[in-house]
């Protein structure tokens, strides 16, 4: 057997084309656009590429665009100021704090100063919480990306088990609410889970969202999974990999997402999604 190939960039191509007819119509029915503030603070490489991302994704779809780049030293009340600013700006709906922030500020401080109707990024903790009870909320982008893909590959969630290794705030908790939302039965495993290998062969759908290359191996698989790599790792000779070894595990899962090309632009295309839905509310 050898897995389908689970292509996360044509489904967002698809999905953007679809967000960006909605935008235009917006538009033109109601002049309103889209809008979307990105604030970053500081130099960090990795989050400079991903903000970079974001603007150009905003324009590709017609959405307005603007990125608040703060100097490294930028003070905890000086980036609150911003936000709050941000939160009267009739052209902004969505706001998004690219995180990690320097560790001089108070990260759990600045999510809660964005309002929750231009919390497109769903990390604000009322955010969180109607997603938990299952109330209207904007869903955190990667989990939301991987439900999306997940549907759209066709694949039914209802009884399924689904095992989710990782247990971060941004993905591997959201992703468990949600895939319990789709009528999942689901176990979540993190670094204290002893023998994780028993754990993950019983999942029909495993999502993997840890930060170690290659971790995941055939052993930890059983024939026939789909196999969900949220993993984006750079190895020492620049290659990206994801947390599963993909040429092992292809060959025993149904399906497998590509690390590029799986999850990650579906991330983005969720932040869009959002944003369009924030400014639709109005
Ligand atoms: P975190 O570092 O916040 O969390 C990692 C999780 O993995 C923790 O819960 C940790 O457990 C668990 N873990 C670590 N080692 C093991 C192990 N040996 N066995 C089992 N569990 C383990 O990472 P994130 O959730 O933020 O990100 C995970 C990966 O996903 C990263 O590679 C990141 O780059 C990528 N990512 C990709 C995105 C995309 O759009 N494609 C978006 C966001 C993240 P414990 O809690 O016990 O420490």
């Amino acid at each position: 057997m050898s897995g389908r190939i689970i292509d996360g960039k044509h489904i967002a191509s698809i999905i953007r084309e679809s967000i960006k007819q909605e935008t235009e119509k917006l538009i033109e029915e109601r002049g309103i656009q889209p809008g979307l503030a990105v604030v970053l603070v500081g130099e960090d490489p990795a989050s400079q590429v991903y903000v970079r991302n974001k603007e150009r994704a905003c324009q590709k779809v017609g959405m307005y665009s603007e990125v608040h780049r703060l100097p490294e030293h930028t003070s905890q009340s000086e980036l609150i100021q911003l936000i709050e600013r941000l939160g009267r700006d009739e052209r902004i709906h969505g706001i998004l704090v690219q995180l990690p922030l320097p560790a001089h500020i108070d990260e759990k401080a600045v999510i809660a100063a964005i309002p929750p109707a231009k919390d497109v990024d769903g990390f604000h903790p009322v955010s969180v919480g109607n997603m938990v009870i299952g109330d209207e909320a904007f869903l955190p982008c990667t989990p939301a990306g991987i439900i999306e893909l997940i549907k759209r590959t066709g694949i039914e969630l209802a009884g399924k088990h689904a095992v989710v290794v990782g247990r971060s705030n941004i993905v591997g908790k959201p992703v468990s609410m949600l895939l319990l939302h789709e009528h999942a039965t689901v176990t979540m495993c993190h670094s204290r889970t002893p023998d994780l290998a028993a754990m993950t062969r019983q999942a029909d759908v495993l999502v993997v969202a840890v930060g170690r290359p290659e971790m995941i191996k055939a052993e930890h698989v059983k024939p026939g999974a789909v196999v969900i790599d949220v993993g984006v790792n750079r190895l020492p000779d620049g290659r990206l990999v994801g947390d599963v070894d993909y040429d092992e595990v292809a060959a025993i899962a149904e399906a497998i997402t590509p690390v590029p090309g799986g999850v990650g632009p579906m991330t983005i295309t969720m932040l869009l999604k959002n944003t369009l839905q924030a400014a639709l509310r109005i």
